[in-house]
C-alpha cells in the first residue's frame, strides 16, 4: 500500500523524504509509475505551497518549480522558453507537467531541462541551497531534495535556439532535442542535447569549437565534426544509439544554419 502525506510547505515535505518516498508535482510521470506498481515507491508527499509564480528579479527570471508548461507559455517573462514548453507532450500534459518534474524526467523526456542546461540555469532547493544545473543533473536523485524554483538569465535576442526531433508530431517523445545558446554579449556558447544520455548533457567539445567560429556552413564544420563527443545515447523503442549518433550532427547543423524552429 502507498501512503500519501500532505504538508503546508515544500520545506516540511522535504523533511519526510527518504529513498522510498516521492514528491508529487503534476504527476504525469509519478502517477504512471504508481499505476504500473513500479517498485520502491511506498510513500508520496505533496505540498500545498503555491510555487507557480514566474517573476523577473535583477538579471534573472525565477520560475516556481510547480509552474506548468502552460504557465511558462503564458508568462511574458518566459517568452524565450515558450517554444520549448510547446514541444512538451500534448495540451493535457502541458497543463499538468511542471518545470520541477521535468528536471527529474528520465530520457527520452526532459526537453525543458535540456533548454535550462543550455541557459546555465540555477536550481533552488527547499533547504535554501542552490546548485548549478549541470552539477544537479550529474547527481540527480528524486528522493533526496525538493526543488522550489529555477532561476535563469534570459538569452540575448536571437541567441537561443531549440529543436526537438520526434517521429510523431507535434507531441511525440524526443529522438533527441537540442538547445543552443550562441556566444554573444559576454554569454558563453552552450550546446545541450536531450535523449543523448541518461540526463540532458552538454556537448563541450562542440561548445568550444562554436565559441571561436562564425555561423555559416564552412565556419560550423568543426562544431559539427565533434557534435556527439562526450554524449552517451541509449537504445530505446524510439531509436538506436547508433541512429541517434548519426542524426544528432545533422540536426545540430540545421538548427545552427536555420535558426529557431
Ligand atoms: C503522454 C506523455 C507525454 C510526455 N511528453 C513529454 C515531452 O514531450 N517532453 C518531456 O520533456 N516530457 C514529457 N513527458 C514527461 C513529463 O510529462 C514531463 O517531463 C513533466 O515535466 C514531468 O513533470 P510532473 O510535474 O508531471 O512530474 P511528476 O510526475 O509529478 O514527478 C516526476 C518525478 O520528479 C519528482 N519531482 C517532481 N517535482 C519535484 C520537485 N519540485 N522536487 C523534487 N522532485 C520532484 C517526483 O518525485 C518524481 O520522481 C510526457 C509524459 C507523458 C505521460
Amino acid at each position: 500500500m502507498i501512503t500519501v502525506e500532505t504538508f503546508n510547505t515544500h520545506r516540511e515535505a522535504s523533511s519526510a523524504l527518504n529513498d522510498r518516498t516521492r514528491f508529487l508535482a503534476g504527476g504525469t510521470l509519478l502517477m504512471r509509475d504508481v499505476n504500473y506498481a513500479v517498485p520502491g515507491i511506498e510513500h508520496i508527499v505533496r505540498s500545498l505551497e503555491p510555487l507557480r509564480t514566474i517573476r523577473s528579479e535583477g538579471d534573472s527570471v525565477f520560475i516556481g518549480a510547480a509552474a506548468t508548461m502552460l504557465d511558462v507559455i503564458n508568462a511574458r517573462e518566459t517568452a524565450f522558453l515558450a517554444p520549448v514548453s510547446r514541444a512538451v507532450g500534448g495540451p493535457a500534459i502541458r497543463n499538468m507537467a511542471t518545470v520541477g518534474g521535468n528536471l527529474f524526467a528520465p530520457s527520452p523526456f526532459g526537453d525543458f531541462t535540456t533548454a535550462l542546461l543550455a541557459l546555465d540555469a540555477t536550481i533552488h532547493f527547499a533547504d535554501g541551497r542552490q546548485e548549478e544545473i549541470e552539477t544537479f543533473l550529474a547527481q540527480r536523485d528524486s528522493g533526496r531534495r525538493i526543488v522550489t524554483a529555477i532561476s535563469v538569465a534570459p538569452p540575448l535576442s536571437g541567441s537561443f535556439l531549440f529543436s526537438k526531433i520526434s517521429r510523431t508530431k507535434p507531441k511525440g517523445p524526443a529522438i533527441l532535442s537540442i538547445a543552443v545558446r550562441l556566444p554573444s554579449g559576454g554569454q558563453e556558447a552552450r550546446i545541450a542535447f536531450g535523449a543523448m544520455g541518461p540526463t540532458p548533457l552538454r556537448a563541450k567539445a562542440a561548445e568550444a569549437a562554436l565559441s571561436r567560429t562564425r555561423i555559416d556552413e564552412q565556419g560550423i564544420a568543426p562544431v559539427i565534426a565533434v557534435a556527439t563527443e562526450g554524449l552517451a545515447p541509449a537504445d530505446d523503442a524510439l531509436a538506436s544509439q547508433w541512429y541517434r549518433r548519426q542524426v544528432a550532427p545533422v540536426h545540430l547543423k540545421r538548427l545552427l544554419l536555420g535558426g529557431q524552429r
